[in-house]
């Protein structure tokens, strides 16, 4: 039997961030992503386990375990060295869990005083779509948390029919594009961008895109001719857009990305620049470049 609709696979979950999304969010973060990016800071969390057990020996700390063919994690036991991660060989992560609409709802309830909102995220979190759907909906269904915004982070590779189902209980979507050549697109993240667009223009259209992101990576996705796509992309959204441009570094980062030269300050503003002479007015640089 399958995992109800009210369930999912988290990697993590913070009780506090001020970094995904507006005010002090409780951010999910789900296992698995439909994207398999180079660039990805946290590759972990892009397969979904099989329960190989490939890393259960790898495990110095006895905090992983195999019963009944699938991996146990037992958290008590682990020192956070990562040895399971890089040993995995599909980018999973032993270290995960399952997650209910109702653990969360009472994990809001246990931080709401200090809360705005919750953010789901990734991986790609719309992979566990019937999951947000039903969170969002017990979130605006309970009187002491129904105030809390409901935000998704994506990639945007959602079609038509699952924003239908997400958007009427989403109160914002940040949404990363990772370039609008659909070849250059396909060989950063292995899928084309089409339907990445199109999410683009459906939360635009519907009021409810918070934060469109763009991830410069030096030779690839700073070009001229990829900021000019941006600027014409983003133009009908009009020039109050929130914009935020991030720079690729190579934290976390695998295989030929290694290679790939750091994204740094002056490329960042000289993208900046053009977007500014172009019209637009609330464009967010990184505060680091590490
Ligand atoms: S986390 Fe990776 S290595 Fe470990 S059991 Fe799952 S798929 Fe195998
Ligand atoms: S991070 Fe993985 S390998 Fe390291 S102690 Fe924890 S479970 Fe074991």
């Amino acid at each position: 039997m399958g995992r109800p609709d009210t369930h999912a696979i988290a990697n993590k979950i913070l009780t506090y961030s001020i970094v995904d999304g507006p005010g002090n969010r409780l951010v999910i973060f789900l296992q698995g992503c439909n994207f398999n990016c180079a660039s990805c800071h946290n590759p972990y969390t892009i397969g979904t386990c099989d329960h190989c057990g490939d890393c259960v020996p790898a495990c110095h700390a006895n905090a992983l375990s195999i019963s009944g063919g699938k991996v146990i994690f037992d958290p008590a036991n682990c020192d956070q060295c990562d040895d399971c991660l890089t040993i995995c060989p599909i980018s999973a992560s032993p270290m995960v869990h399952e997650i209910s609409v109702d653990d969360i709802v009472n994990i809001a309830r246990t931080h709401r005083a200090f809360l705005s909102g919750i953010t789901v995220s990734g991986g790609e979190a719309t992979q566990q779509l019937k999951f947000i759907t039903a969170l969002f909906t017990a979130i605006k269904a309970a009187p002491d948390l129904r105030d809390l915004t409901c935000f998704v982070d994506t990639n945007g590779q959602l079609s038509a029919k699952g924003w239908d189902a997400l958007l009427p209980v989403t109160d914002g979507v940040m949404l990363d594009l990772k370039g609008f050549d659909p070849a250059l697109h396909t060989t950063l993240t292995g899928q084309n961008n089409t339907l990445v667009l199109h999410s683009a223009q459906i939360a635009a259209g519907a009021g409810k895109l918070h934060e469109f992101r763009f991830l410069a990576i030096p030779g690839k996705t700073d070009t001229a001719a990829e900021i000019s796509a941006l600027i014409n992309f983003l133009t009908p959204f009009g020039p109050d857009i929130r914009l935020r441009l991030n720079a690729f570094q190579h934290h976390g980062v695998r295989g030929v990305a290694r290679q790939w030269d750091k994204m740094e300050q002056a490329g960042i503003e000289r993208i900046k620049a053009a977007l500014l002479a172009a019209g637009f007015e609330n464009i967010t640089t990184p505060a680091l470049y590490l």
